[in-house]
């Protein structure tokens, strides 16, 4: 059972009637982005605490009205996609939109209504990887998704060999929560692809607090060996949005050989309004943290921005 990921998928929760058995409650309501909750992540969740951190990352939003400063795709990925399945913003890297599919369904998803119909990275492979061939100034390939790792081992190992062909690549980085919330899917053949590939790989995990750090998580990643490991969490009003938790999360992370790279400020994606912090309240806490931990330990202050490029905050 050990490595069967697929196994353990078919027991996620989906939907609210199967999450509100689950977790005795009333609160999951059916929206457009539906419940979904696996089940190694759902067992981490206090069903006594309305208010778990993890909890409130996947039940429905209370406050679901449109809101004038939150659109339905806040950083108009679109834009930047000359080839179907490529988002090229940044010179020296292009991202690729590995899969539609997550193993949680996360309710301020700044990409909940992407087109993923549309812009699919493996059936359109061919012209993705002549768009990379023929601008050597790519170095780093970025998959992410929804969430690379939803793909079979085989498939992200055919991707991946395909990318280690192109002989410009240095790097291939994956954005990934599927690892965390979900950490039967790091397989044997998984830690295999990643420790023997060519390429420098760097797999930035996906995490916005510490008690998402189950054991079975912590005994996996170790696999890792010639991986860099790097945390992004988005500061979520209600999760995550105080010191002390800060801090228990990067400590926790580095514990676990993950450096924190980015913490987020949440993009504004109609929905999400709950989850919102302010400016100035989150630079106070990133403040906080700066004189709390060791400067290697503090994740960097950002805001994606649907302009070229990142906002940093700090
Ligand atoms: S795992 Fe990432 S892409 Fe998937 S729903 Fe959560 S935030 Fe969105």
């Amino acid at each position: 059972m050990e490595n069967n990921w697929q196994y353990y998928a078919r027991y996620t929760l989906k939907g609210a009637n199967k999450s509100n058995v689950f977790f005795k409650t009333k609160m999951f309501k059916d929206c457009t982005f539906p419940i979904k909750i696996p089940m190694e992540f759902a067992r981490l969740i206090d069903k006594r605490n309305k208010d778990d951190p993890l909890l409130k990352q996947v039940i429905t939003p209370k406050n679901l009205s449109k809101s004038t400063n939150f659109s339905l795709s806040p950083l108009e990925d679109e834009k930047y996609s000359p080839v179907a399945g490529l988002i090229h913003k940044y010179p020296n890297r292009v991202l690729l939109i590995a899969s539609q599919v997550c193993a949680i369904h996360c309710q301020f998803c700044f990409r909940q209504n992407f087109n993923y119909v549309e812009h699919d990275a493996i059936s359109n492979w061919v012209e993705i990887q002549n768009y990379i061939i023929n601008d050597v100034k790519i170095n780093e390939v970025i998959l992410s998704g929804g969430d690379p790792l939803s793909l079979s081992d085989d498939k992200l190992s055919t991707l991946i060999d395909n990318i280690a062909h192109i002989e410009h690549i240095k790097t291939l980085r994956v954005h990934t929560r599927n690892a965390v919330v979900e950490p039967s899917r790091i397989t044997r053949k998984l830690v295999e692809i990643f420790n023997q590939s060519r390429l420098n790989i760097v797999i930035v995990l996906h995490i916005n607090h510490a008690q998402e750090l189950s054991v079975q998580f912590a005994q996996k990643i170790i696999e890792l060996t010639r991986v860099t490991l790097l945390s992004q969490s988005v500061l979520l009003r209600g999760v995550n949005d105080s010191i002390e938790v800060l801090t228990e999360l990067c400590l926790s992370l580095f514990d676990l050989g993950i450096l924190p790279y980015y913490l987020h400020m949440l993009d504004k994606v109609q929905g999400a309004q709950d989850f919102l912090v302010k400016d100035d309240y989150a630079i106070q806490l990133h403040q906080q943290l700066k004189s709390n931990l060791s400067g290697y330990l503090v994740p960097k202050l950002v805001r994606d921005s649907s302009s070229y490029s990142k906002d940093w905050l700090f």
